[in-house]
C-alpha cells in the first residue's frame, strides 16, 4: 500500500482540461481482470483505487458523466473529460457518488498505487501473471479480510450515506 506521506496526489485526463487532487490514501486499489473492465480499458485489466468523492477535489473541469452498463446489470457512471473523453473515475451502483473509482493511470505518478488484490483472475488474459505476495481471487473478496483496519473504519464512517444511496435506487426500483 502507498504511505500516508506519498499524498496528495495530482492526476488528470489526457488533454489536461480535467484535472483533480487525491487528498490522501485510497481505501483500497482493485486490479480487475473481468472481461467487462477489458473492454473498457480496450487493456487486459483496469486498475481502480477506491476512495470517498469528498477525498478528490476537482482542480480544473468538470467531468461529463456517462451511464454505462456493468457486469451487476446495475451500471456504473463514467466520470469522463469532456474534450478528450478520457476517463478519471466511475462510480458503481453500490456505493454510488458516495465513493470513487479512481483510475490509476490517470494519476501523474501512476506507479504509487500498485494494486491491493487482483480479482476476477478467472477471466484474466493467460500471459498476465500474477505477482506472489499480492492477494488474487477468482471473482470477488471479503471486505473484511483484505482491507485494512483503518480503510474498514473509513468506509464505517460513510456507511449512512451509502445507506442512505442504495435506499434512493430501492426505492426507484419498487
Ligand atoms: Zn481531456
Ligand atoms: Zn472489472
Amino acid at each position: 500500500m502507498a504511505a500516508a506521506s506519498d499524498f496528495p496526489l495530482e492526476g488528470g485526463c489526457t488533454c489536461r482540461h480535467i484535472r483533480y487532487r487525491m487528498e490522501s490514501e485510497p481505501l483500497f486499489v482493485h486490479c480487475c481482470h473481468c472481461r467487462w473492465c477489458q473492454r473498457e480499458t480496450g487493456a487486459s485489466f483496469a486498475l481502480n483505487a477506491m476512495i470517498e468523492a469528498d477525498r478528490v477535489t476537482l482542480l480544473a473541469g468538470e467531468p461529463e458523466l456517462v451511464d454505462t452498463p456493468s457486469a451487476s446489470g446495475m451500471g456504473q457512471r463514467i466520470a469522463r473529460c469532456p474534450k478528450c473523453r478520457v476517463a478519471v473515475w466511475s462510480n458503481y451502483a453500490g456505493a454510488g457518488p458516495v465513493v470513487r473509482f479512481v483510475r490509476v493511470g490517470t494519476l501523474d505518478e501512476p506507479d504509487r498505487l500498485p494494486p491491493d488484490v487482483h480479482i476476477f483472475t478467472a477471466s484474466k488474459q493467460p500471459w498476465v501473471l500474477i505477482p506472489p505476495g499480492t492477494p488474487s481471487v477468482p471473482e470477488y473478496y471479503e471486505r473484511e479480510k483484505l482491507w485494512p483496519a483503518e480503510s474498514l473504519a473509513r468506509r464505517q464512517a460513510i456507511l449512512p450515506q451509502i445507506e442512505a444511496h442504495q435506499a434512493t435506487l430501492r426505492k426507484r426500483r419498487d
